[in-house]
């Protein structure tokens, strides 16, 4: 007997049962493809065609099991199951709002914790916001994610996982074609995206194959503190909607309430939203605006905000700001917010209020923090990855 294919093969048992299966659900699909080759588990020339069985079963289907795979052969299943996973990360906490807002605090690794929230009737019908960092290195002052020192940035892997769980949850596989509950995803949760931008965009790459979970770029939006290099490249690499997080008409104020904005001021922004790909007045800029009793919340500031916007095809979305623990302002008046939006929408901005939804379980925008701060000190260090 020839004695070369059994040392081969002994050598193959040896690597299979000492490396760590990898997990195939957050891959791109030539992660895939090449994931497959370099396991062995595939012939490179069939490489392409089995991801492409595989991906339907993984974001059309749903599934965590290479058993549930019926159109692959037994021999082939057992193949990837000792090979791979598709695990999905531990749902530490799920609470659901009196409003039907649900939140799931996700372990991905130890200390590695962020939160994903869910609202009904957002959008088309439902609006996942996900994290895009455990954290966030900006410090608003409104924000309670900004009191979270930046753990470090979420894989492309880690943000589609939130998808996963959230559809898990829904109870929303296979992914149905018309009336869902998930219809629009927005990128609002912990962290700043574009710092992440390479994860983000893989992410969006991911959840907006045709062939899976399948949410048109155009349901998928991008909301950042203002990183105007990276404006650019985000339209040019993700198709996504741009929101903006304004709140404030004129540097002085903006430099408080957004420190970023000392390194990106007002007319730099302004700048780079008018130069993001693809703005038409029907794929508009969303600005977003907190409302702060008596600090941005006067008719003078309204007006201002008309004035900056000038010629930008664009929507504002006032938020009223939501408390969190030891928060240092106050929500304006109702009758304040009314009297701020009519004053856009008399300069023709359409001006939702925005509803604050799931406050009870501090689900609502910028209420949003894990305890992986806890970690920080030591274990930032060997957990950060080299950049
Ligand atoms: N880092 C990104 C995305 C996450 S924050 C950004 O800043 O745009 C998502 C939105 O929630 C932002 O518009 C943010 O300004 C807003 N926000 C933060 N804290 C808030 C609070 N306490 N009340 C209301 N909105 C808040
Ligand atoms: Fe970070 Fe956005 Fe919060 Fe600012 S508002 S601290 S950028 S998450």
């Amino acid at each position: 007997m020839d004695p070369a294919p059994i040392i081969s093969l002994d050598r193959s048992r040896r690597a299979v049962t000492t490396a760590p299966r990898r997990n195939l659900s957050g891959l791109t699909r030539p992660e895939l493809a090449t994931a497959l080759v370099e396991a062995s588990a595939v012939a490179p020339d069939k490489a392409k065609m089995r991801a492409a069985q595989l991906w339907r079963w993984i974001h059309h289907h749903g599934v965590t099991d290479f058993a549930a795979m019926s159109n692959v052969s037994r021999e082939m299943q057992a193949t990837l199951a000792e090979r791979f996973t598709l695990t999905r990360p531990q749902v530490v906490e799920r609470q659901i709002s009196r409003d039907g807002t649900r939140k799931w605090l996700i372990r991905f690794a130890p200390g590695i914790e962020a939160e994903t929230v869910y609202i009904p009737d957002v959008g088309r019908s439902g609006a996942l916001c996900v994290s895009s960092q455990v954290g966030c290195t900006l410090n608003c002052t409104f924000c309670h994610t900004g009191t979270q020192a930046l753990v470090r940035n979420l894989t492309a892997a880690e943000i589609v996982a939130q998808v996963q769980v959230a559809r898990d949850d829904l109870e929303e596989w296979p992914s149905p074609k018309e009336e869902r509950r998930l219809s629009n995803i927005v990128f609002m949760g912990m962290g700043e995206p574009l710092y992440n931008l390479d994860g983000v965009a893989a992410a969006i790459d991911i959840v907006s194959d045709g062939e899976g979970v399948a949410i048109s770029r155009r349901r998928i939006t991008v909301s950042t503190s203002g990183v105007v290099p990276e404006l650019g490249p985000l339209g040019d690499r993700t198709q996504a909607m741009l929101a903006i997080s304004l709140h404030a008409t004129n540097d002085a104020l903006r430099d408080e309430l957004v420190p970023l904005n000392r390194k990106y001021p007002l007319e730099q922004l302004m700048a780079g939203v008018r130069a993001y790909p693809g703005l038409s007045n029907a794929r508009r800029v969303t600005f977003e605006y907190v409302m702060l009793k008596g600090v941005n919340d006067s008719p003078a500031e309204a007006r201002a905000l008309v004035k900056l916007m000038g010629g930008i095809p664009a929507k504002i979305n006032l938020i009223p700001f939501n408390p969190w623990p030891g928060s240092p302002y106050q929500c304006s008046d109702g009758a304040t917010i009314e009297a701020f939006a009519a004053i856009l929408n008399r300069a023709g901005y359409a001006s939702p209020i925005r509803t604050p939804r799931g406050r009870d379980i501090l689900a609502a925008c910028g209420q949003l923090k894990s305890e992986s701060e806890k970690l920080r000190a030591s274990a930032r260090r060997t957990l950060e990855p080299a950049e």
